[in-house]
């Protein structure tokens, strides 16, 4: 591609988008047209022009942000020129004075359209009143609209989670839990695998950094073993992979698991870092032609494993019947040396483009002909999304919650129907669960159930390939016992509502007996004395009571103990027995002995009726936060507490910041990156004079320079935030110096 004329402007700001700029360009696929190429541009002009003089927390220009969001749109998610155009101005419209008509009328409909889908998606999510639940629909919204505008905005969280150390506690806390709760289990569904593992990696380095510290530095001081061991583990392999097959093009690649993989197998299985058996993993990607991919990845699997003892439990086959995000692959795990068990992934480029860049590849492969196996998947999922939405007014944001968490599961199991048509559930559904799936109304008029032709009880767990079929009589009914016989929320949230309403049908049968009671002993209505009867019978609600009376279980001869006087209803008789909630309201309240040196909200704490939260019990030194309850006042939890990010993400408009008082922090380093103008010798002298001036020590300093401009980086020794911000607010100040931000 031709060289672009230099930006409008020749000043400093426009030096430092440059780089940047050239870079993104390098990255596009080629040849591009002109349309795309003066369609770029220009999205870079105006985004420049209309960020101009903005900066990130991290200080750095604010334009170099979308510029690295469109990058990742290109370079790791594989998405085109029009995407890049909607990366460039995804923050225009929300920060600056350009409004959605100017976008519409210099990029037309479609860019204007994702630019204002993206809009939308980023004031919900700073309005911290909507829940999770409602955020997640939004973003859902937004994707049946154009997949582009949820990938886009990936791309922007990932960049924004990759410069989060600019962000206060509370808000890197917030921003990763809501990544977490959302945008993790949704990069999984669309397939972007290393997205949804870096996600998970930042998660755990901000709500766990001792966790995560701790097994960072376990991994790297085993990192060569490791190597070795990968390195004896394949070398049979690729000996036999040349003997056996005539120019099979492949490469072999040994995979590190990631830290957040490795920490959630520590806590599920309860093992410490030295027990996890499977830290080893290999990968080999066979470059054939399409044809040919089934037969080659199945001859390397027989080599391996005439190799290597197999574990044939651990073998799952994707390629026959690819997972419902798309992915496809062979897995298996092996025995290698020293009895270690290795997982071994055969799989082709193509698949492994799939698997890596999910959605945006999958539709690049979409004319292939996948038998019957892969096509459509995405289209399939849209469209029971789109299922979910249009049924959600009537729904509650839990049960929208629920159904959505179903559709997305961590790993799922495959089923047929007697017609043979594929259905996905989450791992561990029964089939009970697999008649809810077809639908409700099946699944609450289901007799039997047969699997593979033979009845099973409705617990049975399904097994990937099982037929399933469902008999169904209009006389049954789901009971409470069903409920233990279910795993997914959809088929759970059915039964619930299903025997509520019988409930409250019970209920009514109930009130028409006591009706016919109270007319004939006090001559007035039952509806306005229910809810006092229900207490002097001792129930904690009057539906309870209802269905009790209908079910015959209270005594209603005892309504003769009562009188009528002035319309009220007054018992001759105490209550029959202790009413228990009473009891306990009459209980004083404990206080706890608590100290009183923490801040909230800048406040001291004791203008707070505080306490501290008994699930993670914090102690001075601790990250804390307040958390306002519904009845119990502020608590104050732990950053690291198994609740902070639950708390986060559905509260946050109940969460206060919080610090001990007294409790003086020690020293941190911390990195700044700093570019100028080379104006002569004795650059890095006037800097380095300029910190220490100020007090602050520097531990290293190194800096580069051409035509110039100069690039450097000084880490300094600080106390604290503010210490950092302070310096980097004068460095600012100072003629010579173009911009300062912090660095990782
Ligand atoms: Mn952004």
């Amino acid at each position: 591609m031709s060289e672009l004329p230099p930006l409008s402007s020749s000043d400093e700001y426009a030096r430092i988008i440059k780089q940047s700029y050239r870079r993104l360009l390098r990255s596009l696929p080629k040849p591009m047209s002109e349309e795309d190429c003066r369609a770029i541009r220009n999205a870079l002009d105006l985004a420049a022009e209309a960020h101009r003089g903005q900066t990130r927390k991290t200080g750095e220009p604010y334009i170099l942000h979308p510029i690295a969001v469109a990058q990742i749109c290109v370079e790791e998610i594989g998405l085109g020129p029009t995407a890049v155009v909607c990366a460039l101005l995804h923050d225009v419209v929300e920060d600056t004075a350009v409004t959605l008509d100017v976008i519409r009328e210099r990029f037309g409909e479609r860019v204007a359209m994702i630019v204002d889908g993206l809009t939308k998606l980023d004031k919900s999510m700073l309005n911290p009143s909507f829940r999770q639940a409602e955020n997640l629909a939004r973003v859902m919204r937004a994707m049946l609209v154009d997949v582009r505008v949820v990938l886009i905005k990936m791309a922007d969280r990932l960049h924004n989670m990759r410069t989060i150390k600019g962000m206060s506690h509370d808000a890197q806390i917030r921003i990763a839990a809501e990544t977490e709760a959302i945008y993790t289990p949704l990069a999984h569904r669309l397939g972007l695998y290393n997205i949804k593992t870096e996600f998970q990696d930042t998660f755990l380095k901000i709500v766990r950094p001792d966790e995560y510290r701790e097994i960072a530095d376990k991994l790297a001081q085993t990192k060569r073993s490791r190597e070795q061991y990968i390195r004896d583990f394949i070398r049979p392999i690729d000996e036999a992979l040349q003997k056996n097959t005539k120019g099979l093009k492949y490469r072999i690649l040994g995979r590190p698991k990631s830290i957040y993989s490795i920490w959630s197998k520590m806590r599920k299985k309860e093992v410490a870092f030295e027990d996890i058996y499977d830290l080893f993993a290999i990968r080999i990607i066979l470059d054939v032609p399409f044809e040919e991919e089934g037969l080659s990845c199945w001859l390397v699997y027989a080599i391996v494993t005439s190799i290597y003892q197999n574990i044939p439990s651990r073998q799952k086959d994707w390629i026959t019947t690819p997972k419902a995000n798309g992915y496809e692959s062979l897995h298996t795990s092996v025995i290698g040396p020293g009895g270690k068990y290795v997982e071994v992934q055969i799989r082709t480029e193509r698949m492994n483009e799939i698997a890596e860049r999910g959605y945006a590849a999958h539709w690049k492969y979409k004319g292939l002909k996948l038998l019957h196996r892969n096509e459509n998947v995405f289209d399939r999922w849209f469209n029971k999304i789109r299922e979910v939405l249009e049924n959600s007014e009537a729904a509650n944001a839990n049960q929208i919650m629920a159904d959505f968490e179903d559709m997305m599961p961590e790993e799922e199991v495959y089923v047929l129907t007697p017609k043979g048509e594929i259905r996905f559930l989450k791992e561990g559904a029964t089939a009970l669960d697999f008649a809810f799936d077809i639908h409700s109304d099946i699944g609450c008029s289901c007799r039997a159930i047969r699997v593979n032709g033979s009845i099973v009880p409705f617990s049975y767990v399904l097994k990937n390939g099982d037929q399933v079929s469902v008999e169904t009589d209009k006389s049954c009914r789901p009971s409470a016992d069903w409920l233990r016989f279910v795993k997914t929320s959809k088929a759970k949230n059915r039964i619930r509502a299903f025997l509520k309403k019988e409930r409250f049908k019970t209920a009514a049968e109930g009130l028409e007996i006591l009706e016919r009671k109270m007319r004939r002993l006090f001559d007035c209505s039952a509806e306005e004395h229910a809810d006092a009867l229900a207490k002097w019978y001792g129930f904690e609600e009057r539906l309870e009571f209802l269905v009790a009376i209908a079910l015959d279980q209270v005594n209603l001869a005892r309504l003769k103990e009562f009188r009528l006087e002035d319309g009220l209803l007054k018992p001759a008789e105490p209550s029959p027995k202790i009413d228990s909630t009473y009891a306990l309201d009459e209980r004083p309240i404990e206080r706890s002995n608590k100290p009183s040196d923490v801040i909230i909200n800048n406040e001291p704490g004791n203008y707070y009726a505080y306490t501290l939260a008994t699930c993670c019990n914090p102690i001075p030194s601790d990250d804390i936060f307040a958390y306002i309850t519904s009845k119990e006042g502020v608590k104050i939890h732990r950053v690291t507490c198994a609740n902070a990010p639950y708390l986060f993400a559905n509260y946050s408009y109940r969460i206060l910041p919080a610090h001990w008082g007294n409790t003086a922090k020690s020293n941190f380093v911390a990195t700044i990156a700093i570019t100028g103008i080379d104006d002569g010798p004795g650059i890095i002298q006037r800097i380095s004079d300029h910190i220490s001036g100020k007090g602050i020590n520097i531990r290293s300093f190194s800096i580069s320079s051409e035509d110039g401009y100069f690039q450097g980086r000084v880490a300094l020794i600080v106390a604290n935030e503010h210490q950092l911000q302070q310096v980097i607010k004068d460095l600012k100040q100072l003629k010579f110096i173009a911009s300062v931000w912090r660095v990782e």
